[in-house]
């Protein structure tokens, strides 16, 4: 079976072995070792000298961390949402009771930092902006770095998810002033799914020491004290940390520009490859994504049809659209372990279904 969808991804043989190891107690030191390596090399990764912890959490979890860390509720928050997951992480912060303006681009399109400017210009009292660095559902990736200079002219948080791009695609956190990036396990990391990791920024620590959301399991103040002691303020994962501890010295050896540089180039494949079989990109070119390509279905594909027959007769796993984009587009995932011949796979079985995929 070929999986290519946004995640969960293929496992490296390596990590699935760590995973068969046998339990250890975590309050004890050998977890210690492991969480303060996963520790130290997440921080290559992230590119910060800032603190990484990792949650037991899938992405949301995450994403809710970082929500209620920094935030008070009545909070006024500006999101930047171009699809499903922008809107997931509003609907979180107005959960909580941020008061949000949703600034909403259409799906397939970036977000535009101008607009954020002039949100910004418009409301002196936002504390903090929401914005996606890869959105999922759609295939964007939008420009994080000139978001975030627009976010620090006005001096404001900047919380960043990254569920799906980071170690895929360039996000250098402390470079491009992001005060929390969210990512998860079983995206570009090759490990399943289990684990949030998130980075904080001082400027996010002095937010955290006045946000009044309630928090607890989330709390950074806890996992900061424990990660002292060599440990998770509750019982990790502990199978997914072994699995990560593997995959962060593959990914570490392999060197992250190179890693961003495959990515760009099995993108390209993927996206040369779907439009050769005469097929349309769902996003604007300019900004598809490394780590996923959304492709239009027309009027013409039967969506179900075509993943159920990519599925039984070709052994290969792809994504639908999601929410309104369901049965309008396709997706196929291509991050962490994915190479040019596995989407040239993917692009021969659809060449063979996609005639027979068709609607009516
Ligand atoms: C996958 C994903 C999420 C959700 O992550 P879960 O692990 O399913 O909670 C959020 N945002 C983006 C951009 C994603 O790709």
């Amino acid at each position: 079976m070929q999986l290519r969808i946004p995640g969960p991804t293929p496992c490296p043989p390596q990590a699935l072995e760590a995973m068969g190891r046998q339990m250890i107690n975590h309050r004890g030191g050998e977890f210690g070792k492991i969480l303060n390596s996963i520790t130290g090399k997440l921080k290559q990764a992230f590119q910060t000298k800032g603190d990484v912890f990792v949650l037991t959490a899938s992405g949301t979890g995450g994403l809710e961390a970082a929500v209620v860390n920094t935030l008070s509720p009545g909070d006024k928050v500006l999101s930047l949402a171009n699809g499903f997951f922008g809107e997931r992480f509003a609907d979180i912060a107005e959960e909580y009771g941020a008061e949000v303006t949703r600034l909403n681009f259409e799906w397939g399109k970036p977000v535009s930092p101008d607009a954020a400017e002039k949100a910004l210009k418009a409301d002196g009292n936002i504390k903090a902006v929401l914005a996606t660095h890869n959105e999922t559902s759609t295939g964007v990736t939008n420009d994080i770095k000139e978001i975030s200079a627009v976010v620090k002219k006005f001096d404001k948080l900047l919380l960043v998810d990254a569920i799906s791009s980071l170690g895929c695609i360039n996000l250098p956190t402390d470079d491009w002033n992001c005060d929390i990036v969210v990512t998860a396990s079983q995206k570009g990391w090759m490990v399943p799914p289990g684990l949030a990791m998130v980075s904080v920024s001082e400027k996010a620590w002095q937010a955290h020491a006045k946000a009044k959301m309630p928090r607890y399991y989330w709390d950074f103040s806890k996992a900061k004290d424990f990660l002292q002691k060599g440990q998770t303020p509750w019982t990790p994962a502990i199978s997914v940390f072994y699995a990560l501890d593997v995959t962060l010295d593959l990914i570490l050896s392999e060197g992250l520009d190179n890693i961003f540089t495959r990515h760009a180039r099995v993108a390209q494949t993927a996206r040369n490859g779907v439009k050769s079989l005469g097929l349309s990109l769902f996003p604007d070119e300019k900004y598809a994504s490394n780590t996923v390509t959304a492709v239009n279905a027309t009027d013409k594909i039967d969506v179900p049809k075509l993943i159920q027959m990519l599925r039984e007769e070709y052994e290969v796993i792809i994504a639908g659209g999601q929410q309104k984009l369901s049965g309008k587009i396709f997706r196929i995932g291509h991050l962490g372990l994915v190479y040019e011949k596995d989407i040239k796979s993917v692009l021969e079985a659809l060449n063979k279904a996609l005639p027979r995929a068709k609607k009516g």
